[in-house]
């Protein structure tokens, strides 16, 4: 058993009051989900979590995947049934369309499982992730009979996916890639090439892997307009659709790595792999941009995962912990929650993880109505907040990520750093998040790049305009409310000097915007945090559960007061330009 709790009750909350899911569950074709159905649900998930998958996050951690000399890679002893049971659970087929065996919920409900499944175990939860990620490739662009091979085992999870876009000299820039895709007199390409850090490459949790490859065919312009995608299994498939003979890719290494031990990190080798191609040629870079956007709020919606893990830790330790007295106290000593740092560091921790799962589950909601929404005008505006919300999910999110695991061990002192208590685990395990997926500098300047200017800036100071209309009801809601609406109002007026400073420089001076784009990135993480979270704490008296109504009020004001400020602070440096960065020549830096 582990001591991993999930937080069920804020899910619910968030869905219900504060992310707008029950419009969602009254599109058509969402009938079944309802939201008593789905906290049901995610009841169950959450309990499956806690027994099955959470126990094996330590030992997974200690032990580690390795090679065998074989080529075959094994992950930790426990993953293997966790993974069964996982599938047999059916909890990887959830979000999926019906009509490939998938559960046909909103894409909402996928997320809050697979936050829980992050909190139970983050390197195990990457099999499923990067599945997903193959999956979402293939119901956007791959041919009926493709789907119809393929998905209903991926999305069931008896076959999992890969996505291979790294290679050495093509990390961040994706279109360096020189992989290459030779047509076949069948109608297949023959691939050849070498892909690095490619996660659950290989593996011996399934029968079969699926991997997607982006590859150049001969000719192919250059850049990420000469890239192609390409479904490369791991057995070729037989008449009746089982693996059968090995393809050509086979897995060189697997790295040593600072974290996610149980999760194997390959040097991926093709030669002259069959592959098939997906869509048309050329357009790889389109595919990967579809399924970007639940990739990459799922990577920051494991910032929260083990955020959240890691405060429940720090909070049974802080609760535990006996050291001096507290002022006031009496008695021999006090425990250390008792502290007002120790408070003061316990409380940042839930404020910041209250606010970040409800901008990923408001992600989520904006994504499932991008899709699913009856009316053409709503799916269009959706999809440009998601556009919009994305990269900030993704930085803000696994920036947290780091710095909340850091507190976490920061309240557990020496004992922190010591690997028996686990929390160091949650620290190691969480870095790669602002890595992958798009790092998270490429994530601001996605947002000041591409977002910022769709309709000419129109779309950002809409947001901005939508989350200042909360401002009348902080009002109405008495003097409890006050310095939320304050200082919510301060910050948004600061975050609107920063955009509208950004859509003024974006022309004549593109290094300017850049250069401020991770500071403004955080500007709009923490406010619409502060936005939501006041949400939260005007929605709170109708909440059922007494615990979350009681709490939502202090986290909005604490958040408000002691967090929220700091966007204000960071105005100046997403406004200075770039002078100061290149005043100093390379040498000198
Ligand atoms: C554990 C692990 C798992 C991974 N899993 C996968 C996987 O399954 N599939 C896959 O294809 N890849 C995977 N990756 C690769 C990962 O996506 C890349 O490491 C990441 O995209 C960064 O590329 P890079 O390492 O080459 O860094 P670089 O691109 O060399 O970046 C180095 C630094 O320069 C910055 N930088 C680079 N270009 C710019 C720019 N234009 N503007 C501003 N800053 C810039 C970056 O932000 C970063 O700080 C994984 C990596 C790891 C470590």
């Amino acid at each position: 058993m582990s001591n991993y709790r999930p937080p069920v009750s804020d899910l619910a909350f968030v869905l219900e009051h504060v992310v707008g899911y029950p419009e969602i569950a009254e599109y058509p074709g969402f009938e079944h989900a309802n939201l008593d159905t789905v906290v049901g649900l995610l009841g169950e998930a959450g309990d499956f979590m806690a027994s099955a998958v959470a126990p094996s996050n330590r030992v997974g951690d200690t032990e580690g995947a390795h090679r065998e000399a074989d080529g075959s890679v094994v992950t930790p002893g426990p993953f293997k049934h966790a993974y069964k049971e996982y599938v047999d659970a059916g909890w990887g087929a959830v979000p999926f369309p019906e009509e490939f065996g998938g559960g046909g919920f909103p894409w909402t409900v996928g997320l809050a499982i697979q936050e829980m499944l992050g909190e139970a175990n983050m390197a195990f939860a990457l099999c499923p992730l990067l599945t997903q990620g193959a999956i979402d490739a293939l119901l956007h662009y791959g041919s009926d009979e493709q789907k119809a091979t393929y998905l209903p085992k991926m999305i069931s999870g008896e076959w999992t996916g890969t996505m291979n876009l790294t290679e050495p000299q093509a990390g961040s820039d994706v279109g360096a890639l020189t992989t290459r895709a030779v047509p076949n007199d069948d109608g297949t390409f023959a691939i050849t090439g070498q892909k690095i850090f490619i996660t659950f490459g290989e593996h011996d949790l399934s029968e079969q892997i699926i991997h997607l490859v982006l590859a150049r065919t001969p000719g192919a312009p250059e850049g990420t307009k000469g890239i192609s995608c390409f479904i490369v299994p791991k057995f070729l498939l037989n008449e009746d659709g089982t693996p059968g003979e090995r393809n050509g890719v086979t897995c060189l290494s697997i790295e040593h790595k600072l974290g996610i031990h149980g999760s194997p990190t390959c040097v991926m080798e093709y030669d002259g792999a069959t592959g098939y191609l997906i869509g048309e040629e050329n357009l790889g870079m389109r595919i990967m941009f579809v399924m970007m956007n639940s990739a990459r709020l799922s990577v920051g919606t494991q910032g929260l995962a083990l955020s959240e893990r890691a405060y429940q830790g720090a909070r049974d330790y802080a609760l535990e912990r006996h050291q001096g007295l507290a002022i006031g106290a009496t008695g021999k000593d006090s425990a250390i929650v008792e502290f007002p740092d120790v408070r003061r560091m316990l409380l940042t921790q839930k404020a910041y993880i209250a606010a970040m799962r409800r901008l990923m589950l408001f992600n989520a909601v904006q994504m499932d109505k991008s899709k699913h929404a009856p009316d053409e005008q709503t799916r269009v505006r959706a999809a440009e907040i998601v556009g919009l919300l994305t990269p900030i999910c993704k930085s803000f999110g696994t920036d947290l990520g780091n710095e909340l695991t850091s507190l976490a061990i920061q309240v557990y002192g020496g004992m922190g750093f010591i690997e028996e208590t686990g929390v160091a685990q949650h620290y190691r395990d969480v870095r790669i998040t602002a890595i992958y997926e798009g790092t998270n500098g490429i994530q601001a300047a996605d947002l000041v790049g591409r977002k910022l200017g769709v309709r000419d800036g129109a779309s950002i100071l809409e947001l901005l305009a939508s989350m200042r209309e909360i401002d009348a009801e902080l009002a109405a809601a008495g003097d409890d409310y006050e310095s939320i609406r304050t200082e919510l109002t301060t910050q948004l007026d600061a975050l609107q000097s920063a955009t509208e400073w950004m859509l003024r420089t974006a022309r004549k001076d593109p290094n300017a915007i850049l250069a401020g784009s991770s500071p403004y990135l955080r500007m709009w993480g923490l406010v619409l945090g502060g936005w939501l979270m006041a949400r939260s704490a005007l929605a709170a008296p109708s909440a059922e559960d007494r615990e979350i109504a009681d709490t939502q009020l202090v986290l909005a004001r604490f958040y408000a007061e002691q967090l929220l400020p700091q966007a204000a602070g960071l105005l100046s440096a997403s406004t200075a330009g770039a002078d100061d960065l290149f005043a100093l020549t390379s040498q000198q830096l």
